[in-house]
């Protein structure tokens, strides 16, 4: 494969999904791209990729709900990496909020980052991808948008992540002409700053009881996966949701 870079958005946090995933790739051959709101965080991220991994990385702020902010960031790329290949929509936002108490603005809030956001990037990079007939796009919906809620997603997070699964297979039929594919991840309980106190004490055991393979999910588990789609190999999947949930929901 010639240099191509990835890029993960909200993949600056120290213990998330972006971050696992973006060292993933990293150490698969690509050159990063760390977009995350916290300019200082995403640079750290990114030189540790670099000096771990021997790959160019970049860090960028980079607020995705803003199309202002994702044409510079995604222009700046242009400038100064190599062409981008791979767009891993990961920065995303919860709310726990039931029904009965959420508001418009709330709504609005979580639609902002998971669906608005992803559809920025990807509306602003996919013209190149085209152009030079090669992509890959992976969505990071949840566990909460096939079951309706769970543990940290309540009705917004819920909706919003079922969201992206319509917008990514639709986006999969229209741009797979091009030789671009596009494909979900939807994890179940992995343990980040997103899920909160949700893996502590009692509460962990119960939950746990709940899932057949007898764990938490790690970070590394959902990384591997959207490391694998994003292979030049990986060419013939497009459109698929995959579970990676420890079997809590079949
Ligand atoms: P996290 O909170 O550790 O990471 C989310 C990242 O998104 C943060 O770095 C944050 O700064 C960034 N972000 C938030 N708003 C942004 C914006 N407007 N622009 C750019 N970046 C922004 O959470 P995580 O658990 O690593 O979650 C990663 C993705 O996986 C999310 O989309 C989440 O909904 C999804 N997910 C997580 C779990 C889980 O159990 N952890 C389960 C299912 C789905």
């Amino acid at each position: 494969m010639s240099k191509s870079t990835a890029i993960v958005t909200g993949a600056a946090s120290r213990r998330g999904i972006g971050r696992a995933t973006a060292h993933a790739l990293a150490a698969a051959g690509w050159d990063v791209a760390i977009l995350d709101l916290d300019e200082v965080a995403a640079k750290e991220t990114a030189a540790e990729i670099a000096s771990q991994h021997g790959v160019a990385a970049h860090g960028l702020a980079c607020d995705v709900t803003d199309e202002t902010s994702v044409e510079a960031a995604v222009a700046e790329l242009e400038r100064s990496a190599a062409p981008v290949g791979a767009l891993v929509n990961n920065a995303g936002i919860t709310s726990p909020v039931p029904f009965l108490e959420v508001s418009a603005a709330e709504w609005d809030r979580v639609f902002a980052v998971n669906v608005r956001g992803a559809f920025n990037i990807t509306h602003r990079v996919t013209p190149g991808m085209v152009e030079r007939g090669f992509g890959r796009v992976v969505f990071l919906s949840s566990v909460s948008a096939e079951r309706g809620g769970g543990v940290f997603g309540g009705v917004a997070y819920s909706a919003a992540k079922a969201g992206q699964l319509g917008f990514a297979k639709a986006l999969a039929r229209e741009v797979g002409q091009y030789g671009i594919t596009v494909n979900s991840v939807a994890p179940g309980l992995i343990d980040t700053d997103i899920t909160g106190g949700a893996l502590e004490g009692e509460r962990k055991a119960k939950l746990i009881e709940g899932i057949p393979v007898g764990r938490n999910g790690r970070v590394e588990d959902v990384a591997d996966l959207i490391t694998f789609l994003c292979r030049p190999e990986s060419g013939y999947i497009t459109g698929v949701t995959y579970d990676v949930n420890g079997g809590s929901h079949m």
